[in-house]
């Protein structure tokens, strides 16, 4: 048995209001006056002077919104990685991510693709990186991707959606302030919510199960129920504090096993229909009864406790390209299903069973 040796983030921060210190934790990553620090801030802040106006700009340090209606696309980063070259004097002191799991993608594929040659689109798929990437710092204000602590950053390109999973993708420090997620709108906080519950129950169910990852997703699907199912009369700041710390065990989880069929099939619908990774995941979720009956039951009474009414019928309009296009997507993702269905797994799987699940979709 060969083990995989995984980095971590080395520095982590948590507290409500720990983004006051952000200034202090970076001041002596500044290499030079002319090295600045670049924010990559999702757009939704962009007149949210209660986050931005806490941001201390010296020298030529930036600020750039960046909208998250769609998901990061690798021509994305390389218009950033070309802006940033061509409008700073040396190479930035570091790139830090305000935002969801989007932004923190982002930040990390930005910081590899300012020290690595060509395409992003190049990077895509396992231990591609060659060199280090800048200092990255990441700062969640939404609470479930577990982009935070994840050895990769997901990224759509022109032949795949794929991330790019190096050693190099980590965040360099983390700050993790519950209180970021204060404006998130109900519905976003319950898919991304879910994605993290998700990732708990595709961790536990999985063949890849071991002690470290057990550890990890048994405290987040346990800090979820609590968020979500709410039987304690949790507060909002203390289910915010909880779902922060959920997001960080669920990524934690699937950094030492893999995520499952939920996974697969979203990339699909996320890939032909451009439905966004939360979303999509709590859309497939909720009919993969079958294969995950414990996790998909307390799926159910979370939504219903929520009040949430997920979409009906995303894939009856698709002809029949577009279904296998979505299918062959899904199914290329051969550690996600090796994870949850074991080493035959091709012989427990046929693309007409997932054209069934997808058309209940
Ligand atoms: P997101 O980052 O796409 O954001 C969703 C919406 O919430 C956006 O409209 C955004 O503007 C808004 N938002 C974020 N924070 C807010 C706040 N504090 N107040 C108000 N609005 C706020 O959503 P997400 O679910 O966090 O991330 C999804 C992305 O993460 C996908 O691209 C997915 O592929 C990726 N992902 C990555 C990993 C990883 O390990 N790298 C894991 C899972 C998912
Ligand atoms: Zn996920």
């Amino acid at each position: 048995m060969n083990y995989k040796n995984f980095p971590m983030v080395p520095r982590v921060i948590f507290g409500r209001g720990s983004f006051n210190q952000l200034n202090e934790i970076i001041a002596p990553k500044r290499l030079s006056m002319d090295a600045p620090f670049i924010y990559l801030v999702d757009d939704v802040f962009k007149s949210n002077s209660w986050l931005t106006s806490r941001i201390l700009l010296s020298y030529d340090d930036r600020i750039i919104y960046i909208s998250t209606e769609e998901e990061p696309k690798t021509t994305q980063v390389d218009n950033l990685v070309e802006d940033i070259i061509l409008s700073t004097k040396e190479r930035p002191s570091g790139i830090i991510g305000i935002g969801g799991g989007s932004m923190l993608d982002i930040a990390k594929a930005v910081a590899i693709m300012l020290t690595n040659e060509g395409e992003t689109k190049s990077y895509q798929g396992w231990d591609l990186v060659k060199n280090p990437g800048l200092y990255h710092v990441g700062i969640p204000t939404l609470s479930g991707t577990g982009a935070e602590v994840s050895r990769t950053t997901v990224l759509t390109g022109p032949e795949k959606k794929l991330g790019i999973n190096s050693d190099y993708t980590p965040f360099d420090q983390v700050l993790l302030d519950p209180e970021l997620t204060r404006s998130v709108p109900r519905e976003q906080w319950f898919y991304t919510g879910m994605d993290c519950f998700i990732h708990s129950v595709e961790s536990l169910q999985g063949t890849y199960l071991n002690a470290f990852s057990k550890s990890y997703g048994e405290m987040a699907f346990d800090l979820c129920k609590e968020v979500f199912l709410n039987d304690t009369d949790l507060s909002k700041e203390e289910a915010e504090d909880k779902l922060m710390m959920a997001s960080w065990h669920g990524g934690m989880s699937i950094v030492y096993s893999q995520v499952g069929i939920a996974h697969a099939m979203s990339y699909g619908l996320s890939y032909v229909l451009g439905i966004k990774h939360g979303i999509g995941n709590c859309i497939v979720f909720d009919q993969l009864e079958e294969f995950y009956p414990k996790g998909v039951a307390l799926f159910k009474a979370m939504k219903k406790k929520q009040g949430i009414q997920l979409p009906k019928g995303v894939c009856t309009d698709l002809n029949e390209e577009q279904m296998d296009a979505m299918i062959d997507m899904a199914l290329r993702l051969e550690p996600l299903w090796e994870n949850a269905l074991g080493k035959n797994w091709r012989r427990k799987i046929s693309s007409k069973q997932l054209k069934q699940l997808y058309l209940k979709m």
